[in-house]
C-alpha cells in the first residue's frame, strides 16, 4: 500500500538513523520505532551496567538480552535526581578526558550537592543534529534567527543550535536571556531577524513592551524553548506578532535538545532515534496508558558519555492518541503541564500550581511577570501576588489580575470556604528575571 511521506523534517530525519543505508523508506512505521527501541535498550543497558559503577550497582542481575518486550524494561529500575546528585561521577561511562563538557546546575532553595551532567563531543553532535533538523520546520536557509539563551560559552545551549542552524545556512545571532528588553527588540531590526528563540516570560515581555513596535507580520516564527511553555503566552506572542509560536520542551538532562512541534503545532515530536520514553504514575511508578497524564521518564540510546536509564524528569506531561496532522509515526508530548513537586496544596484538599496561575494570569493585558507567594499563617493561608508591568503601579490592572487568579479553581474554592486569603496584588519593579535554568516555582512560606 502506497503511504505519503510525511510532512516533518523530524521524520526523514529519525528515518534515516532507523533505518540506516541508502534507499531506505523516508518514514518509519510505529513498528519500525518500536523493534528500533528494542533493540537498542538492549545495548543501552548492557553499555550503562558494563561500564558506569552507578549502573554496574544499580543493573546488577539485569541483562539487555533479557529484554524481550517494553514490559521488561518497565520492570527496570528507575534513575532520579537524587542519583546523579549523589554521585555524578559514578555515572560516567568513559574517561573524564572523553567528556567535552560539563554542566553543574545549582537548585536554588535547596542545600545540598549540586547536580553534574556529562557530555561528550558525540553526546553534543546528536544535540546540534536534532536543532538542526527540528529548526528545519521554522526557518529557511538564508534567514536569521536572535537565540535569546545563554550561548557565550562553547558548547552551551545557544551555541549548540547557533552550530546547528549553521549546517542550513541559517545565521544564529546569540543574544542571550533578555535582561534590557530595548536592546533585544532593536536587535530583530539590526539583525533583521527572522525568527526568535526564546523564554516564554521573556518573549512576552517583549511582546507587551510598547516601546518599539514590531509590526505583525515582520516575525516569520518564534520557538519557546523550556521545560514547561504556557499556553497564555503563546496564544499572546501568536495574536500581536501574527505568527506561528512553536514549543520545544528540553531540559539539561535530556541534552537540552528533546521534543518540538511540527507545523500543525499540536504536540512535541520526540527524538525518538536518541530516546525511549515513557509515562509513568508518580505515585506508583507505574505505566500510564497513553493519553494519561503522568511523568516523563526517559531512557538514552546513544549517549556515551552519561547514559540514563528511565530518568525520571518530574515533568507532567501525556502521550496524545490521536494522530498528528503531519501523518508522522513518532510519538507526541502533550503540553507539559508543570513539575509534579510544583504541586501545592492549598485548603482543604486542593492543589494549585504555577502553571493554573499562568493560564489565568499572563491573558491579563499589560502584566510582563509575576511571582507569587503562598504563606502558611495558622489556620488561613494567603496567597501574595507581585506584578511586573515595566511601567507604574496600575491599580485597575492590579484589580484585574486579582479577578484572573479568582478564577482558578483551587484558589477560588479555598477562599470560598474561608481557608485562603487573596490580598490585593502589589507591583515589583523589577522583572524577576531567569534563565531558563532555574525554574519558576510557587514559594511556599510559613510565618514565624
Ligand atoms: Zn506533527
Amino acid at each position: 500500500m502506497e503511504r505519503k511521506a510525511p510532512g516533518t523534517p523530524l521524520d526523514r530525519w529519525i528515518a534515516g538513523k532507523v533505518h540506516g543505508g541508502r534507499g531506505a523508506p523516508s518514514f518509519v512505521s510505529r513498528e519500525d520505532l518500536d523493534r528500533y527501541h528494542l533493540e537498542r535498550l538492549r545495548e543501552a543497558v548492557d553499555y550503562a551496567r558494563d561500564r558506569s559503577p552507578y549502573y554496574a550497582r544499580r543493573l546488577n542481575g539485569f541483562s539487555g538480552g533479557g529484554l524481550d518486550s517494553f514490559a521488561d524494561v518497565a520492570a527496570l529500575p528507575f534513575t532520579t535526581e537524587r542519583d546523579i546528585k549523589d554521585s555524578p561521577l559514578s555515572f560516567l561511562c568513559v574517561s573524564q578526558d572523553e567528556i567535552a563538557r560539563v554542566v553543574t546546575l545549582n537548585t536554588s532553595g535547596t542545600t545540598g550537592p549540586s547536580k553534574r551532567l556529562f557530555f561528550t563531543a558525540g553526546d553534543l553532535e546528536l544535540t546540534i543534529d536534532f536543532f538542526h533538523h527540528g529548526m528545519s520546520t521554522l526557518v529557511s536557509p538564508g534567514q536569521r534567527v536572535l537565540i535569546l539563551l545563554p550561548g557565550e560559552k562553547r558548547d552551551s545551549v545557544g551555541d549548540l543550535l547557533k552550530r546547528g542552524l549553521a549546517r542550513m545556512n541559517v545565521e544564529g545571532v546569540v543574544h542571550g536571556p533578555v535582561r534590557d528588553v530595548d536592546r533585544a527588540l532593536s536587535d530583530i531590526v539590526k539583525f533583521d531577524i527572522d525568527c526568535l528563540v526564546g523564554i516564554p516570560t521573556q518573549v512576552l515581555w517583549m511582546v507587551r513592551h510598547g516601546g518599539r513596535g514590531i509590526p505583525a507580520g515582520r516575525i516569520g516564527s518564534v520557538l519557546l524553548s523550556t521545560d514547561y511553555v504556557p499556553k497564555a503566552i503563546v496564544d499572546e506572542i501568536g495574536r500581536v506578532w501574527g505568527c506561528p509560536v512553536f514549543s520545544h520542551y528540553g531540559t539539561t538532562e535530556t541534552g537540552l535538545g528533546f521534543a518540538v512541534e511540527c507545523a500543525a503545532l499540536s504536540g512535541h515530536h520526540i527524538r525518538e532515534a536518541d530516546f525511549y520514553v515513557e509515562i509513568v504514575d508518580p505515585v506508583t511508578g507505574l505505566s500510564c496508558p497513553d493519553g494519561q497524564e503522568g511523568e516523563i521518564v526517559f531512557t538514552t540510546l546513544t549517549r556515551k558519555g552519561m547514559p540514563l536509564v528511565r530518568y525520571r524528569t518530574g515533568d507532567i506531561s501525556r502521550f496524545m492518541i490521536e494522530p498528528c496532522p503531519c501523518g508522522t509515526a513518532l510519538k507526541r508530548l502533550g503540553r507539559v503541564s508543570g513539575r509534579f513537586e510544583g504541586r501545592v496544596p492549598v485548603g482543604r484538599n486542593h492543589v494549585l500550581t504555577i502553571p493554573d496561575l499562568d493560564e489565568a494570569l499572563f491573558p491579563v493585558p499589560g502584566l510582563i511577570n509575576y511571582s507569587v507567594e503562598l504563606v502558611r499563617d495558622d489556620d488561613k493561608d494567603r496567597l501574595v501576588l507581585h506584578l511586573y508591568t515595566g511601567k507604574a503601579d496600575d491599580g485597575d490592572l492590579a484589580n484585574t489580575a486579582h479577578k484572573a487568579a479568582m478564577t482558578v479553581p483551587a484558589v477560588r474554592e479555598a477562599v470560598m470556604e474561608g481557608s485562603l486569603e487573596v490580598p490585593q496584588p502589589n507591583f515589583t519593579s523589577t522583572n524577576p528575571f531567569t534563565t531558563g535554568v532555574g525554574k519558576r516555582r510557587l514559594v511556599v512560606r510559613t510565618t514565624a
